[in-house]
């Protein structure tokens, strides 16, 4: 599969989903057919928010989508990692970076830019990483969702700038590296510029 099938087997999936007759509902069949081996088409970095169920919204069945997910969806080097094996052991032909509305990772770093409180334990941690991107965002309307486009964008930046994995396979056009939103009322993905 081309990088490019792949963004378009992921709009087509997310399609199916929001009109409300998806193909992928029953998996089990599948699941004999995996058990020897996995060859995921797509690597998807997305937030741990539940109501943002990755194989669903895409409508894909288990053995397709790679999937990393932690609150705020953005990269650290165990993320990393797990991506460049997704990309270089399992052979994905796709990293897409989703990021969804109203997410309570960056609206967290929102509060923080403005109220100065911390969060308790090590949910500061996160805050911490997702700052940088509400800071550049700052605004008085529609100021998170801002911050979860900026943070998409950024986080598919650092993935293409930080692997050299990633790196040799963009140049030899074997891989894209893409992000989009996730709309958590309509259930549409929107992709986004970067
Ligand atoms: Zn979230």
């Amino acid at each position: 599969m081309s990088p490019e099938a792949a963004v378009a087997e992921l709009v087509a999936g997310n399609r199916r989903f929001t009109e409300g007759h998806p193909s992928f509902g029953l998996q089990s069949a599948h699941r004999v057919e995996l058990a020897s081996a996995q060859h995921p088409f797509a690597v998807v970095l997305g937030c741990s928010d539940s109501r943002v169920p990755v194989e669903t919204l895409f409508d894909r069945p288990a053995g397709d989508l790679f999937v990393i997910r932690v609150a705020g969806n953005f990269i650290d080097t165990y993320g990393l990692a797990t991506l460049e094996y997704g990309i270089a052991i399992l052979g994905a032909q796709l990293v897409f970076v989703l990021g969804h509305s109203s997410c309570g990772a960056l609206t967290a770093a929102v509060d923080f830019l403005e109220s100065g409180e911390s969060a308790p334990g090590t949910i500061q941690h996160l805050v911490d990483r997702l700052t940088p991107v509400a800071r550049a965002t700052r605004r008085d309307e529609g100021w998170i969702e801002a911050a979860v486009a900026e943070n998409v964008r950024v986080t598919v930046a650092e993935i293409r700038n930080s692997s050299s994995i990633v790196a040799d396979a963009i140049a030899r056009q074997k891989l894209k590296v893409v992000g989009g939103t996730y709309d958590l009322a309509t259930g549409w993905v929107t992709p986004i510029e970067g």
